[in-house]
Formats: C-alpha cells, sequence, structure tokens
C-alpha cells in the first residue's frame, strides 16, 4: 500500500516526508507526528524512490517502541518489504550488525552478551584476582564505573586516573576487557562501541559498515548519547542521508548520558541541514495539551517552539487529592475498571509512577480486585533481584532447611564464600541425605575445605543462627530490617552509591512497608502477624500472576512511557520529593529540570483523559511521611483542570492534618505557587465515597448478604463478608488458602 502524503500528513509533515536526500531535523513537540513523519518517510523512500528496505535503518528507544514501529510500517508497506527494513534500538541494531562484522574486533561468530549478572561474575573473579577487599570493592560499583567510561567511548588506556581508586579501576577495567575478549563475550556497552569502533576505522568492514545504509532515521534524537552519535554521524559520512526528529523538552535521560547538545549542535555538524518544525498536536484533548504547556514553560533553557491542537477540549484534567497510598491505589483500581466498563481496553489505559518502588502498593491493589496488569520496562516487584535475596533470607529464617534460598544468599553480599565451596558443600549434603544447611554444619569440621573457607562458613552460620533466634522474638518487619543490616546487604549497597545502589535500597526500604502492612492487617483481624504468614501471602501473591493471554494495564515509570500514547493516564505520586524526585543534591537545578521535562512527557501520553493523584500522607521505601502536592500542579490552568479528591467532607475523619508547609528543595524562581489543593468542600463532586464506606448497605436485590455461601472460579469455596456498591456490585468474600478478596458480583456463583 503506498500511503497518500497529502491525506494523512499535514503541510510541514509532507515537506519533510518529501524531502529524501540530505540531513533533516524534525524538531517539534509531543504528539505533533514526529514518529509518523518517520513511518511515512519509510513509506515515501520505499514506494516512490524504490530504495531496497535492506539499505533503511530507523532506530528508536526502547524494544516497545521498535516494535510499534515495526508494526506502523508494516501497515503501511506491507510485511514482506517491512520484514527487511532495519528497525531497532541502538542495541538490537549494533548486536546484529555486530554479528557480521564481529571479526573486525577479533571475536568469533558466535559471541554472546553478558547481562549484568555474567557482568558481575566477571568482576568479582577479577576482584579475587588482584586481592582486593570485595567489601570495599563491590562489583556492582565497580561496573557502574566501568559503564560510565563505556559511555564516553574511554577504553583502559583512555582513563586518566587521578587517584589510587582511579589505579585500581584501570586495572579491573583492562582485565575485565581481556576476560570478555577470552570469552568471547562483550556487555551491553561493546555492542555499541565495537560497532563505532569499526565504523571509524579503515578496515574493510569499516568501509563497508559506512556504506551499509543509504538512508538512516533516528527517533527520539534528543535522548542519543556520546557514542551513539559518533556511530551515527560514520553510518552517514558518504551521504549525509540522515533524518533525526526529537524534541529537546523531552529530553529525560541525560543521567544516563544522553546529550541535548547533539540535537541543538545538530545544524552545525551537518552544515545546510534542513529544519522542519511541527506545531500541531494530534494526540491529545485540548485540555491536555494546555496542560503539559503550563508545565514545561516553566523550563529554562529550551529551543523556542510553538504547539497547539484542533481537537476537541475533552474532560477536565483531574488533580485528585487522596489520603495515602493505598487509597489512591483503591482509586486507581476504582478508574481503570470504571473505564474498563465503559468499553476501553486495558491495553489502552497506563499506570504511571516515578520511581519502580511506587508499583508495589498499585500492585497490590490490582492484585486484590483481579485487574490483569502489566509491568513495562521493569519487573514485578517481587522478581526484583534485591527483594528475592531479602525474602529469600527470611525464608532460610523461618525454615533453614529450604536449599534454594540458602544457596540464594550464601554469599549474598559477598563474604567470600565462593562456588568450589558451596559446590562441595552441595556433594556433601547430597551424599549424606542431608540439607545444604546441616552441610555447612558439617563442612566446619571438613578438612578438604580449608581452613579460610571453613572460617567464613562458622562466620555465617554464627549470622544464620542469631538471626533465626532473634526471628523467633521480633515482627516480621523488624526482622527483615535487621537481616538488610546484619547481613551487610545494606552497607554494601549504601557503599556503592550509585542510581542503581540506591533503587535497590529504595525497593527494600519498600519491602519492609510491605510487611508493615501485613503486620497491621493481621492485627487488625485479629491475628498474630508472622514471618510464615507473611510468607505465605507473597508466594499466594506470586501465583496470581499465572494468568492466560488476557488484555493487561500496562504499569511502569515514567521514563519508560516515552513515545507511547494511551487513551487513558493515571499519573500517580504526584507530591513534592517523590515526583520531582527527591534525594537530589540540593543545588541540581539541572535534575529539577530534568523531572520538568519528564512531567511534560507523562502528561503528553494521554489521548482523552488523565488524572494526576497525590496523597496527604504516603509511606514508601519504608518511611512515612506528609505529602504536598507536586510543584508541577500547580498554577495549571484553570479552565483546564478540576480538583477532586477521594474524601467525603472536610470533617472527614482522614482529612490531611496538614504540617506546616515543609520546606521544600523545589522552590523555583519562576514557579507560580499557588496554594495546594483546598479540601473538597461541600456540595464538591465525591468520588466513589461508596468504595470507602465499609459500611455500605447490602443490596436486597443481590443473593450476597454477609455469611452466604459463594464460589468462584479461581478460588473457590467462599464466604460473604460484606458487599460495597460501586458501579457494580462488589462481593468482599473470605476463601479460605486466599483470604479476603474483592469480586465483581457477576463473578459468583452461589455457593453450597
Ligand atoms: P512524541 O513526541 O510523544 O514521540 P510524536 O511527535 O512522535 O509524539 P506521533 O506519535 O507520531 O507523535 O503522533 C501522535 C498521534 O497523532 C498519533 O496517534 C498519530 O497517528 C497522530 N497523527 C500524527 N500526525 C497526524 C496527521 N497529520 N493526521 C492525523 N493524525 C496524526
Ligand atoms: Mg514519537
Amino acid at each position: 500500500m503506498h500511503p497518500d502524503p497529502a491525506a494523512e500528513l499535514n503541510e510541514p509533515q509532507a515537506r519533510a516526508v518529501a524531502q529524501t536526500e540530505g540531513p533533516l531535523l524534525v524538531f517539534a513537540g509531543a504528539g505533533s507526528g514526529k514518529t509518523r513523519v518517520i513511518t511515512y518517510r519509510v513509506a515515501n523512500l520505499l514506494a516512490t524512490h524504490r530504495v531496497p528496505p535492506w539499505k533503511i535503518l530507523c532506530v528508536t528507544f526502547t524494544n516497545k517502541a521498535a516494535g510499534e514501529m515495526r508494526a506502523r510500517l508494516e501497515r503501511l508497506v506491507g510485511e514482506d518489504v517491512g520484514r527487511d527494513l532495519w528497525v531497532g534500538t541502538f542495541h538490537a541494531t549494533c548486536a546484529r550488525l555486530l554479528r557480521r562484522y564481529h571479526s573486525a574486533v577479533g571475536l568469533g561468530r558466535d559471541f554472546v552478551i553478558y547481562d549484568d549478572g555474567d557482568q558481575r561474575a566477571v568482576v568479582a573473579r577479577i576482584v579475587k584476582e588482584l586481592d582486593l577487599d570485595d567489601r570495599r570493592w563491590p562489583a556492582r560499583a565497580l561496573l557502574a564505573r566501568i559503564h560510565k567510561e563505556k559511555q564516553e567511548g574511554r577504553s583502559p588506556r583512555d582513563v586518566t586516573p587521578e587517584s589510587y581508586v582511579d589505579d585500581k579501576l584501570v586495572e579491573v577495567y583492562e582485565r575485565y576487557e581481556k576476560k570478555l575478549a577470552s570469552c568471547n563475550a562483550v556487555d551491553f556497552d561493546d555492542l555499541l562501541l565495537h560497532v563505532m569502533r569499526i565504523s571509524e576505522s579503515e578496515s574493510p568492514e569499516g568501509y563497508e559498515l559506512r556504506e551499509r545504509f543509504r538512508y538512516v532515521l533516528v527517533d527520539e534524537f534528543q535522548d542519543t548519547n556520546h557514542v551513539q552519535y559518533r556511530l551515527l554521524r560514520q553510518l552517514v559520512a558518504g551521504h549525509r542521508n540522515l533524518c533525526v526528529v526529537g524534541d529537546d523538552d523531552q529530553s529525560i535521560y541525560r543521567w544516563r548520558g544522553a546529550d541535548v547538545r547533539n540535537i541543538r549542535g545538530f545544524r552545525h555538524d551537518f552544515p545546510g541541514a534542513e529544519v522542519v518544525k511541527l506545531e500541531q498536536n494530534y494526540r491529545s484533548a485540548a485540555r491536555i495539551v494546555r496542560v503539559a504547556l503550563s508545565v514545561i514553560a516553566e523550563s529554562r533553557d529550551r529551543e523556542p517552539k510553538e504547539l497547539w491542537t484542533d481537537n476537541d477540549e475533552g474532560a477536565k484534567v483531574s488533580i485528585v487529592s487522596t489520603r495515602d497510598e493505598r487509597d489512591e491505589a483503591a482509586f486507581v483500581v476504582a478508574r481503570v475498571r470504571e473505564l474498563v466498563a465503559g468499553g476501553t481496553s486495558p491495553r489502552d489505559i497506563a499506570v504511571f509512577y516515578r520511581t519502580h518502588a511506587q508499583s508495589r502498593v498499585l500492585e497490590e491493589a490490582m492484585r486484590s480486585e483481579n485487574v490483569p496488569y502489566q509491568i513495562i520496562g521493569g519487573t514485578k516487584f517481587f522478581d526484583r533481584a534485591e527483594v528475592k535475596d531479602v525474602v529469600a533470607y527470611l525464608r532460610v529464617l523461618a525454615n533453614p532447611r529450604s536449599d534454594v534460598d540458602l544457596q540464594r544468599i550464601i554469599n549474598v553480599p559477598a563474604r567470600g564464600i565462593g562456588s568450589t565451596t558451596v559446590d562441595r558443600l552441595l556433594a556433601l549434603a547430597d551424599e549424606r541425605g542431608i540439607s545444604l544447611y546441616d552441610a555447612v554444619e558439617v563442612g566446619l569440621d571438613a578438612p578438604e575445605l580449608g581452613s579460610a573457607a571453613r572460617k567464613k562458613l562458622a562466620s555465617f552460620r554464627v549470622l544464620i543462627t542469631g538471626l533465626a533466634r532473634e526471628a523467633a522474638q521480633g515482627s516480621p518487619s523488624e526482622m527483615a530490617a535487621r537481616v538488610l543490616d546484619a547481613s551487610g546487604y545494606r552497607k554494601v549497597l549504601e557503599a556503592e552509591d550509585s542510581p542503581e545502589a540506591d533503587a535497590r535500597l529504595e525497593n527494600l526500604g519498600e519491602l519492609i512497608s510491605s510487611i508493615g502492612e501485613y503486620e497491621e492487617e493481621a492485627l487488625a483481624a485479629g491475628d498474630v502477624p508472622s514471618l510464615s504468614g507473611w510468607l505465605e501471602r507473597v508466594t499466594l501473591a506470586a501465583d496470581a500472576d499465572q494468568l492466560g493471554d488476557v488484555p493487561k494495564v500496562p504499569m511502569m515509570t515514567v521514563h519508560a512511557a516515552k513515545g507511547l500514547e494511551f487513551e487513558a493516564v493515571l499519573m500517580t505520586g504526584m507530591e513534592d520529593e517523590v515526583f520531582p524526585y527527591k534525594g537530589l543534591a540540593p543545588d541540581e537545578r539541572d535534575e529539577l529540570e530534568e523531572e520538568r521535562r519528564l512531567a511534560y512527557v507523562a502528561i503528553t501520553r494521554a489521548r482523552r483523559r488523565l488524572w494526576m493523584t497525590h496523597t496527604a500522607v504516603r509511606t514508601l521505601y519504608g518511611q512515612t511521611r506528609y505529602g504536598r502536592p507536586s510543584l508541577f500542579l500547580r498554577g495549571l490552568p484553570a479552565d483546564a483542570v478540576e480538583q477532586l479528591s477521594t474524601q467525603p467532607a472536610p470533617t472527614a475523619r482522614f482529612e490531611p492534618r496538614v504540617a506546616p508547609a515543609p520546606v521544600t528543595r523545589w522552590s523555583h524562581p519562576q514557579a507560580r505557587v499557588a496554594p495546594a489543593a483546598p479540601p473538597a468542600a461541600a456540595g464538591e463532586r465525591y468520588i466513589d465515597r461508596e468504595v470507602y464506606d465499609d459500611t455500605a448497605a447490602d443490596d436486597a436485590e443481590h443473593a450476597f448478604a454477609p455469611g452466604a455461601r459463594v464460589r468462584h472460579a479461581r478460588f473457590g469455596d467462599g464466604e460473604v463478608r460484606r458487599l460495597e456498591a460501586g458501579t457494580e456490585p462488589i462481593v468482599v468474600a473470605f476463601f479460605p488458602g486466599w483470604g479476603e478478596k474483592k469480586i465483581l458480583a457477576r463473578f459468583l456463583q452461589p455457593g453450597s
């Protein structure tokens, strides 16, 4: 099929599509059709100019975006042709190129790509070889440094050591490179670096690579880093047929080395480049566009550009004040269900949060209401490595015979119990038919283990028995905190001092909160909270993931949402220090700027509906604090937003006890500071009051009186506890082995 540009493109878009030769920069705001220009441009090259598809390279930012672009292209040009196009992320594209040009960098054709865990294992081995103390030189921290050097395109000999630490880093980096080479392996950074180096070389492969593509198109160009840009310049050195599209207002990866100067310097690096500006937003309802513009208008240091829309006004953007994160999650789930009931596909309703740790409470709410969801670009909370590690510790404390768990933590964090020792212990356990834990005990007297290993095992055993003794007395959440301290897990992450380590610490704080919640609930139900009680709950929750191929609500961080669009968006955690994210150095104005752009990205994902929720009190990372509506919610255009509250009336029990206005680090000189959202006044619209009202009268029409027996397809037989009103009647019932579940009445049968 050949697209008819006149029908589906506006004038500047058509111009950008038609201008096929030479450098082209499409520079425009969100939702203005930049990605559309790329796809139509490719279609035009194929159909009108008969360019062979394998001579065209399209680069996007995430795998999801690449998948969507390929799908759009195949719709335009047909599957057969589409298949031969090069469409992918920088990493995927480079992996493919490296399979062809591997010999130029001394790699075998079957090189392997090492992931995080593999890389850590290599570095840990080097640390040992160099006789460094692994507590002072954690593998993760060393890798973070190596990653940084690689992103800047520096090999070990390009690093200028300025201290003893740097000296050691260079040494580790050198060995790391040698080891990878000798294993015929590369890491993710190498994929780009190797291909960049080949492209800059005078080797036959270098020539071929520079001739390989006749047209190169790059989406989200504002987020390319140094190495990527250098590679692009080589790939188009012969013909300069490079089309880049981007928006400096959406540059959100500077912490990862993205350099917005690339977009600003494009005209300088490619003299004579054509520049096309797109100004019409096609994606979002007018009110959403106005809200987005008012947020980004405060940004300093941006390229001037217009953005307007012809779309209708749409519903007001809702700013929702909620009580706490659980109330917020309940609000989110209620909106999702309402939208789905109204015919919106769950796939078209997105839930955003600023950091992964915030997903946990939302995930739990989705689970307890049986709303299928999917975490995009991240791992479900309980699947995260650090969470699994600490859960493994807790399992071992509850049951030392759990071999899998013990094996997971015996050398985590690194305490010098190497794989040889573990292998011997496992053999010993096998031989005698005992558990690994008992084998540790036996191993203490086994001469074949060597005295150094035995000493380490002895102190590990002391650690576990000591913790197990405490576990008999302490509450589960206290135990989790103790595990973090006593095992050295917290210390290692703190010492690492990288954004990744901080995120892990936050997740662990979140894990402790989750245990605390369980304790509260258990106490409220008259049970004694116990470690095994909590573990059982975690295991059951994991079981709820085994859902077939049903449409799921995508949940993601704002970073992962880049380039995507959804019918409805729920932005959660809109409080100061959550979003904009706290924990940055006080004078980091640049980072606040990046947060502002991130907010702009989030808002502009929504087509028709947008909610932004904030809480009065939030427990996050194990800390409870009063929240204040985000800086980004202040001064929004009054005709575009409505203020809502989940609280029935200002006199309600949960009316935020407003703490003295906290001094926020985010005071922004130009911010139009408006008073925080007033508490809902009488007569204002309340949301779902019923859902929050535990005493909701039961509905005689439905045979779900408290005490009635019911049956559910998954949970089996249960007993009704109460009925809640919603858009549909909701039954709260207790199912043995599952606990209390909230279920739409229509999914229940009368039980026997
Ligand atoms: P972002 O900055 O978020 O990446 P973008 O500039 O890449 O956005 P697109 O995703 O290409 O924008 O387009 C946004 C939406 O507008 C899409 O749904 C697209 O199909 C639609 N659209 C773009 N241009 C037109 C047009 N000329 N006519 C009708 N719809 C259009
Ligand atoms: Mg786009």
